[in-house]
């Protein structure tokens, strides 16, 4: 009998860019070093943080905390993963 399971697998990070001051709080503080500063300037002029797209995000949500603009959310990607039996 086959079974279809929903898992959390990796997590996504969103950065609300007119949010970010570019203070560099959570590329400092992610223990994954999973922020980067990104070539990208929002509408205030300055370089958006964002993820590097690496599965390295444990989704510990220290960046969402610490980030003093409440510009970060982390959310788990949901994958259906097919258990055979
Ligand atoms: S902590 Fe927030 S404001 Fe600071 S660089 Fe990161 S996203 Fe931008
Ligand atoms: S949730 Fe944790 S591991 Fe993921 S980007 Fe934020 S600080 Fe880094």
């Amino acid at each position: 009998m086959n079974k279809a399971n929903i898992r959390s697998k990796h997590y996504q990070v969103h950065v609300i860019a007119d949010r970010c001051k570019e203070c560099g709080f959570c590329i400092e503080f992610c223990p994954q070093k999973v922020l980067i500063k990104s070539a990208e300037i929002n509408s205030h002029g300055y370089h958006i943080a964002r993820s590097d797209d690496s599965d390295k995000c444990t989704g510990c949500n220290i960046c969402a905390m610490i980030c003093p603009e409440f510009a970060i959310s982390v959310t788990p990607i949901k994958e259906k993963v097919k258990e055979r039996r």
